[in-house]
């Protein structure tokens, strides 16, 4: 079954996140034997990517939210190693500057969405403003409860104009959040990563989870759907992930463009240029020293060896 199918909230659709299973690994048993897909999903979406790059015409924005230890960074990685890092962006929203909290919430977005050709995720995005905002009562209610119809306007401005928007709540349970933090401590490569707010967060879960569930079903539309991704096996993760990004740039229908110049009379020039670096050659050997003539005629020889080779 395709992912973006499965994954897919339809829209309006009440979320129950207990009732999803975090650790769901569909017929796979390990990563081992999802690995052949998983890098098949890795050159797709590398050829793909190129195609949108090549096109010049659209968009693709990817949305990721999760609770904290969800794997974010990792599906940044995962899906950024795949592309060519010309034609992507990864923006990465903490919390709100001055400067950024003296303007409407989705200035700071705004700024950095894709322009045609391009790739951007967001770690973290605009919906931290119905989540961290609405949990930890950052402004009143009645401020935050209008913002979800402002989000669907927003994106849908975004996709009028070009951009793709795929978003994906990447799903843990709270038992393999702890199971995180404990890797987090036991290895010194990644007490970097520990924050004093994991465990104050972990202590909201419930109102957390309870905020992403109003945003899947208020802000998954036709146009910018949310996908609710079982992740704590993150090999599964990154699998569903690319294979949705396939799915989803397949079905756009890119095509290369065509070229923006006549080939035949570009190739006619390639000739002449070529023709011109072969006489320019001959005429510099005529007055070059007899060892340097020598060399010269060698290398006449072979061109035209391998010229006449390239004729038969
Ligand atoms: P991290 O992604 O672990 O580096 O943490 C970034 C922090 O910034 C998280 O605690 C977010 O909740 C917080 N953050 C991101 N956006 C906002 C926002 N709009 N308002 C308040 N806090 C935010
Ligand atoms: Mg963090």
């Amino acid at each position: 079954m395709k992912y973006s199918k499965r994954f897919r909230v339809e829209p309006g659709s009440k979320v129950k996140l207990a009732d999803i299973d975090a650790g769901f690994k569909d017929r796979h048993e390990d990563r081992e034997s999802a690995q052949s897909e998983l890098e098949q999903n890795s050159r797709r979406l590398a050829e793909l990517q190129y195609l949108m790059y090549a096109e010049d015409q659209r968009s693709l924005l990817i949305v990721l939210q999760a609770m904290d230890a969800g794997g974010k960074d990792g599906v940044v990685n995962h899906v950024i190693s795949a592309m060519n890092p010309q034609g992507c962006a990864v923006h990465a929203f903490k919390a709100p500057s001055a400067e950024e909290l003296a303007h409407d919430y989705l200035w700071r977005i705004h700024r950095v969405t894709p322009a045609k050709g391009q790739v951007t995720i967001f770690n973290r995005s605009h919906y931290e403003d119905v989540l961290v905002v609405r949990v930890h009562d950052l402004v009143p209610k009645k401020v935050w409860s209008k913002r979800y119809d402002e989000i669907n306007d927003f994106e849908q401005f975004l996709t009028e104009n070009g951009t793709h928007v795929v978003k994906f709540f990447l799903h843990i349970d709270a038992e393999e959040q702890l199971a995180r933090f404990k890797q987090r401590l036991d290895d010194p490569g990644r007490h970097w990563k520990i924050s004093e707010s994991d465990y104050s967060e972990r202590a909201y879960w419930d109102q957390y989870q309870a905020a992403f569930e109003d945003v899947l079903e208020k802000c998954s539309t036709e146009h910018a759907p949310w996908y609710v991704i079982p992740a704590n096996h993150k090999w599964f993760r990154n699998l569903a992930v690319s294979q949705i990004l396939v799915e989803t740039l397949d079905s756009l229908g890119m095509k290369m463009p065509p070229a923006r110049v006549d080939i035949a009379a570009m190739r006619a020039k390639y000739h002449a240029a070529e023709a011109l670096e072969e006489g320019g050659a001959a005429a510099d050997g005529a007055d070059a020293s007899s060892a340097e003539r020598e060399a010269e005629s060698q290398h006449g020889k072979k061109a035209k060896k391998h010229k006449d080779k390239k004729k038969s």
